[in-house]
C-alpha cells in the first residue's frame, strides 16, 4: 500500500492528549483534539485492498459484469489547519 500525502510532523502532532484517566474524562466522551486525529490517520489502509468494480444493469441492478480491482495507492485529503487526515480517496 502506497499513501500519498504523508508529511514528517503534521501540526496536530503538536497538540498533546488532554485525555484523563476516568472514562468520561476520555476520548471520545471528552473532545480531545490529539485522540481524535490520531483516530481518523488509523483509519489509513494499511494493506491493498480490494474494491468491487462490477458492472449493473442500471434498471434492474443485476450484475452484468463481475469485476474487481485492488487499490494499491490511495492518497490522504488534510485538513488545512491542523493538518490531521480528513479523509482519503484512491
Ligand atoms: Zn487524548
Amino acid at each position: 500500500m502506497k499513501i500519498n500525502g504523508t508529511i514528517e510532523h503534521p501540526r496536530w502532532y503538536d497538540i498533546h492528549c488532554c485525555c484523563g484517566v476516568t472514562t468520561e474524562d476520555k476520548h471520545p466522551i471528552k473532545e480531545c483534539l490529539h485522540c481524535k486525529f490520531e483516530q481518523a490517520e488509523s483509519s489509513l489502509p494499511k494493506e491493498d485492498f480490494k474494491v468491487d468494480c462490477s458492472i449493473y444493469d442500471e434498471k434492474t441492478g443485476e450484475i452484468l459484469e463481475k469485476k474487481s480491482r485492488t487499490v494499491t495507492e490511495v492518497t490522504i485529503f488534510r485538513g488545512s489547519k491542523f493538518e490531521d487526515v480528513i479523509g482519503w480517496f484512491y
